[in-house]
């Protein structure tokens, strides 16, 4: 060994520091003014690729002819000329085929050369990036969403579909997630509980909640602690979940309809023996005029309440719970039982929807007030006209709330003042035995439930008479809606 230090500086004098030196993984090469090796340790004869005799008294260009005129000479004369260090670091082809990280520092007299072979870094970087690109396509093919969120609550990855489902909360990189989604609008939903649990407590969740407009989805959420902060994933359930509703509401629906049906048997029996009985009673009192009279009274009367009944059974409870649902769904249902009506009386119909964000509410109920309205302006048109059903969005000047205005106009009878100031009291109708009055009373405390408002406009010109009633439906309610049809007294 100490046969090859012939230069040694004096930093290096001392058998114990050549030894170390020596022993370095690094290669550590001496080189004089000339660039002729006086040194080289164990690392540079074997990063070197050449016979250790042969290293020591060549110069650098006699040992590889092939770098003349590449960086590192070039590098080797700067540092000597102005006493610098120099760093060049990069693939270096024949004879070492690696990556190299090459340090020359000026040292009295000639240079000395640090170089590392950096080529199993280098391939672990490689293997990094690759296993990256791998788990970024991964991520982006699969059908749930990702987000991580760190430590201070803000946003810092989505993944394509997290992007895509959550893009109508705006741009959410970087962004803060209580103000992306804010406590109180999604108030009711578990995730707040969950996320603060992961983040403190490393606390694994799994839940479904609603994400209110401008989301409007059902997502299945699971939260995972992470190394800084935790991560979200999420699939849209929106549609099962509407699948689910429907299919409990129809369920609902037979239930209901089969108890209907069953006590509107019932009832139809004894109605049915009652006019009977008032038939015969009329042609007993064939010539009593006054019990004839009474009896025919009787007997409209009766007409009425087969009436009332069959109308009040209708009203049953469609759903207990109130879930969001858009006007054009509302109207769409109620219009097509009309269909062959509007037909048949010659009406016109004209929609025009200004309106798509969906409102929170019982929806059967709201649906049959709606089916009142319509039904009412049918009843207005015998000899045909048009009808109108418009939605907006629009703002309660009262609370000023923010909601869904539905339209129902026709260019029908229109009602007279004395009429008007009454068309809201129960079982109060200019229809005879052909209404139950009970369409307004029932759509009011309807709408008043939904802290709603309903509102009638008519006019009886020459020309032109007709019908507005609008009513007012917040997009959300304070208060929880409770579902309850009124009774008649
Ligand atoms: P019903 O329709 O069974 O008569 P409602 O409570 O629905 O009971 O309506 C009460 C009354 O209000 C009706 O009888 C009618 O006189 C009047 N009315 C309601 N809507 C209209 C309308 N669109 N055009 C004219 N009159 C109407
Ligand atoms: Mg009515």
């Amino acid at each position: 060994l100490l046969k090859k230090v012939n230069n040694v500086p004096d930093v290096l004098v001392g058998a114990s520091l050549i030894s170390m030196v020596d022993a370095f993984p690094d290669a550590v090469v001496r080189v004089d003014e000339d660039l002729r090796v006086s040194y080289a340790n164990r690392a540079a004869q074997r990063i070197s690729r050449k016979d250790p005799d042969s290293l020591n008294g060549s110069t650098l260009w006699e040992l590889y002819p092939e770098m003349v005129g590449t960086r590192l000479p070039l590098a080797c004369y700067e540092a000597m000329e102005s006493g610098e260090e120099r760093d060049i670091s990069g693939f270096y082809y024949e004879p070492f085929e690696t990556w190299l990280d090459v340090h020359i520092i000026p040292m009295q007299p000639g240079l000395t050369i640090y170089c590392r072979d950096v080529s199993p870094i280098k391939a672990a970087d490689r293997a990094r990036t690759a296993i990256t690109e791998q788990l970024q396509e991964v991520q982006d093919a699969t059908t749930d969403g990702i987000v991580s969120i760190n430590r201070s609550w803000r946003i810092t990855y989505l993944n394509r579909r997290a992007r895509d489902l959550l893009a109508p909360a705006g741009d959410l990189l970087g962004a803060d997630i209580w103000k992306s989604f804010p406590a109180q609008v999604y108030e009711g939903s578990p995730y707040l509980t969950h996320y603060h649990q992961a983040m403190s407590e490393g606390i694994h969740g799994e839940f479904e909640s609603y994400y209110r407009a401008p989301l409007d989805l059902w997502l299945q959420i699971s939260v995972r602690p992470s190394l800084d902060g935790i991560i979200v994933f999420f699939r849209d359930v929106t549609a099962r979940k509407h699948a689910e509703a429907a299919l409990v509401q129809s369920e609902k629906l037979a239930a209901m309809g089969r108890l209907a049906s069953s006590i509107a048997h019932e009832i139809n029996n004894p109605l049915a023996a009652v006019t009977n009985l008032l038939y015969l009673a009329r042609q007993s009192a064939r010539g009593i005029p006054q019990v004839e009279h009474y009896l025919e009274e009787a007997d409209e009367q009766l007409k009425r309440v087969s009436l009332i009944a069959s109308q009040t059974l209708r009203f049953h409870r469609q759903s207990t719970r109130p879930c969001a649902i858009g006007c054009s769904e509302l109207f769409t249902t109620v219009l097509a039982i009309y269909e062959a009506k509007l037909k048949e009386q010659r009406i016109k119909l004209e929609k025009r929807k200004r309106a798509n964000k969906p409102v929170v509410c019982l929806e059967g109920e709201i649906r049959q007030v709606l089916n009142n309205l319509v039904a009412n302006a049918i009843d207005a048109m015998p000899a045909g006209g048009r009808l109108l059903v418009r939605s907006r969005e629009g703002t309660d000047w009262r609370t000023d709330r923010k909601g869904l205005v539905l339209t129902v106009a026709d260019t029908g009878v229109g009602v007279d003042p004395a009429t008007f100031a009454r068309i809201f009291e129960a079982f109060f109708t200019t229809k005879g035995t052909g209404g139950t009055g009970l369409g307004l009373w029932i759509s009011a405390s309807i709408m008043e439930r939904h802290q709603g408002r309903i509102r009638v406009r008519s006019g009886q010109g020459l020309n032109r008479s007709g019908t507005v009633v609008a009513m007012f439906l917040p997009f959300q309610t304070t208060c929880p809606i409770s579902a309850s049809s009124p009774t008649i007294s």
